[in-house]
């Protein structure tokens, strides 16, 4: 088989299973709003959940520290791209997350990946939650260690997967709010079994920092738990992009000198850090916020508790509506954007074939009228 032929051959297995997989210009947007092909939808897609992307401060911050320290940062950290703006911005991170140090890597997936490719080796083993995001299984996939996957927010199904003898280390990952369900993880009993056999847990909290715990402090905060290992992001509730590593100092220092992703690879923008303070402080103001991201949440599951299809049980800002087949769930996203709303469907391989879902984001930013849009063109396509 030559490469075209390789290529062609999974293109249109794709397309035969209703797995295609299409970008959308997006014209113009807000983090309530939206324009794509000249039209305009209320954005039920977003992970902005506070509305910071348009946050003026942000945007300012932004704005002025580009004008102070560049476009870029020109290096990477290890030469001369570790400003005082990122090492500001770490030591407040770990200082309002209670860890010894944050480092600041370029995406979550970014993060993701260079922890699992550091840590684990040769007779080791990672045991994750099923669910747990592509770039978290795919970096254990691939490193050296056995991957073992538990069954989704079973903390009995991780017990009996530790029970089995391991040579070497162990690393169990969970997300701590997932990110195609919108449940949380039960961090507690998954923090005391990992504690038990010695391993280190990892809790990748892309949706609930900025949105759950005191100030935004995060899923872990929360259920209080401190992870050996926590990831968070910033292209979520930060509104930018971006993410963090908090760990104590050794692990700090482990990665500053071993971590291919840090040394080999530009910091992210000074500016972009600036940009991050802002969002920061905007989350620790944020409670106004986060009710009234809570009172949408609200407002939604209680209009959607009628509908025929499976409301799953989130009490976070992903309100995902399954549907079942690839091509039901198209049909549904289709017909709520003939209504104003768009609401991106969410297809195997994201989620496990037969649970294409409608993956309903809400944010602080949307209306109640908003919302009631939303539900009446939900009840109208149920028929
Ligand atoms: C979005 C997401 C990531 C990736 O983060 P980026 O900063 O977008 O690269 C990692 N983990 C989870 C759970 C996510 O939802």
């Amino acid at each position: 088989m030559s490469w075209q032929q390789r290529l062609r051959q999974a293109l249109e297995q794709r397309r035969a299973a209703d797995g295609w997989r299409q970008r959308r210009v997006i014209e113009q947007q807000s983090t309530r709003t939206l324009r794509s092909g000249g039209r305009d939808y209320l954005h039920f897609s977003s992970n902005d959940y506070l509305g910071l992307t348009r946050h003026p401060a942000v945007i300012a911050a932004w704005q002025q520290g580009a004008a102070l320290a560049g476009a870029g940062a020109g290096a990477s950290g290890h030469v001369t791209g570790y400003h005082r703006q990122h090492a500001d911005l770490e030591a407040e991170l770990a200082a309002w997350l209670g860890y010894d140090r944050a480092l600041l890597f370029i995406s979550g997936f970014a993060a993701n990946q260079a922890v699992i490719h550091l840590l684990a080796e040769k007779d080791d083993r990672i045991l994750a939650d099923r669910l747990s995001h592509a770039s978290l299984l795919d970096a254990a996939s691939h490193s050296p260690a056995q991957l073992r996957r538990f069954t989704h927010n079973a903390p009995e199904s991780l017990a009996a997967r530790l029970a089995a003898p391991c040579a070497g280390e162990t690393l169990v990952v969970t997300e701590g709010i997932f990110s195609m369900d919108g449940d949380s993880a039960p961090l507690a009993a998954l923090a005391q079994q990992t504690r038990q056999a010695e391993g280190w847990l990892l809790v990748d909290d892309a949706h609930g920092i900025g949105v759950v715990g005191e100030q935004g402090r995060g899923s872990c905060w929360q259920q209080g738990v401190k992870p050996a290992l926590l990831v968070v992001t910033f292209g979520k509730a930060f509104g930018v992009s971006g993410a963090a590593l908090l760990c104590d100092a050794d692990t700090a220092d482990y990665f500053l000198q071993f971590s291919r992703h840090l040394i080999y690879s530009t910091a992210m923008p000074a500016a972009q850090a600036v940009a991050l303070q802002a969002a920061l402080r905007e989350i620790q103001q944020g409670d106004a916020l986060r009710q009234q991201l809570q009172q949408n949440i609200a407002h939604f599951r209680r209009g959607a508790a009628s509908l025929p299809w499976q409301l799953m049980p989130s009490a976070s800002a992903i309100q995902p509506l399954q549907v079942g087949e690839n091509r039901a769930a198209l049909a549904l996203s289709r017909r709520l954007a003939e209504a104003g709303c768009w609401v991106s469907a969410i297809r195997p391989p994201t989620v496990p074939p037969g649970t294409a879902r409608l993956r309903i984001t809400l944010t602080a930013a949307h209306r109640p009228d908003d919302i009631d849009r939303l539900l009446e063109a939900l009840h109208d396509a149920a028929g």
